[in-house]
């Protein structure tokens, strides 16, 4: 059991950890596992995938993952390591997928902004994906990567509607300040997408609204996801649409339960970020539409591999 030692207000603890590793590569392609380039544990989306990472630690997926903030405090010092191993063969990294790594606790820790100083040291490939505005202050050293083909930047945005995204995501930034990030981030050639994930049937509806409000913003890839509920998530969120959609509740788990095979999530990895059947093809329909329609995904700029360098002038390996 972790002792909570910090305590960031009357609501949020915060406890550094040290890591050992960063790197367990997944089956993922291109994609790491939910613990690796995650600076920090703790939020609050309801339909998040990855509360039962929370779990590893015997902390609780619902109030503990809202409200207990966990910074691996080492990692960038452990990245530089590992990304100098002789074995290490690069990939593109993706820094924010199973949490936010901007979180506004980052405003003080530092430690995304310190992963993006050892990628641009050693000059690894890498994305960020985030909901939150606190990437722009990241702008300037993001832009000269993104201008060498190594840094891209994706936001989430899963609706247009304030008082819904306040409902499923109570912590993250506005739909309209996360469409302000992706202008500032189009205006500073920094190459931008967006995520319109997760699809939840009768939930969100907004789809074609939210692409053309990104692609208008300067978002020019797209990528979407449908609702995933794997283990402890299923109960959270069977509680959270008893409370704000009782009267839709079964049918929106009947759909859910239709796209993962009957149940209330399927591993199955071909199936498991798409879902399957006649909601699951319909959400492929209309979002493949709207990209055509829009010019998405047309000019996806390729990351540069090729120019990652693992050792300074000297052979040797720096860690700062
Ligand atoms: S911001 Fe992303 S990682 Fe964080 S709780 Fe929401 S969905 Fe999960």
């Amino acid at each position: 059991m972790i002792n909570f030692t910090g305590i960031c207000n009357e609501q949020m603890f915060l406890h550094f950890i040290t890591v050992k590793v960063v790197f367990l590569l997944s089956n993922d392609l291109f994609l790491l596992k939910n613990e690796q380039l995650k600076p920090r544990r703790g939020e609050s989306c309801i339909y998040c995938y990855a509360r039962p990472t929370h779990s590893y630690l015997n902390l609780s997926p619902g109030l503990d993952f809202e409200t207990k903030i966990i910074a691996k405090r080492n990692i960038a010092e452990v990245l530089c390591a590992d990304l100098r191993r002789p074995k290490y063969v690069p990939r593109l990294l993706n820094i924010g997928s199973a949490t936010d790594c901007y979180q506004p606790l980052e405003r003080e820790l530092r430690l995304t902004r310190s992963l993006i100083e050892v990628m641009k040291d050693v000059r690894h490939p890498f994305s960020i994906i985030t909901k939150s505005s606190g990437v722009e202050r990241d702008v300037d050293l993001l832009a000269p990567l993104a201008w060498e083909k190594l840094a891209a930047v994706y936001v989430t945005i899963t609706t247009l509607d304030g008082e819904l995204a306040r409902r499923m995501e109570p912590r993250a930034a506005s739909p309209e300040r996360r469409l302000r990030t992706i202008r500032t981030m189009a205006a500073n050639g920094i190459p931008v997408g967006v995520s319109v994930a997760p699809q939840i049937p009768f939930v969100n509806d907004d789809l074609e609204q939210v692409l053309e409000a990104a692609w208008a913003a300067g978002a020019r890839t797209a990528f979407y996801t449908v609702i995933r509920l794997p283990w402890e998530v299923a109960p959270l969120f069977r509680q959270w649409l008893d409370l704000h959609y009782p009267q839709r509740a079964s049918r929106i788990m009947a759909r859910i339960q239709e796209m993962r095979g009957g149940k209330d999530y399927n591993s199955d990895f071909a199936s498991r970020m798409k879902g399957h059947g006649i909601w699951a093809d319909l959400i492929k329909q209309r979002f493949e539409k709207t990209c055509h329609r829009l010019g998405f995904n047309r000019e996806r700029v390729e990351l540069d591999l090729s120019q990652f360098k693992p050792t300074t002038k000297n052979g040797q390996g720096k860690l700062f």
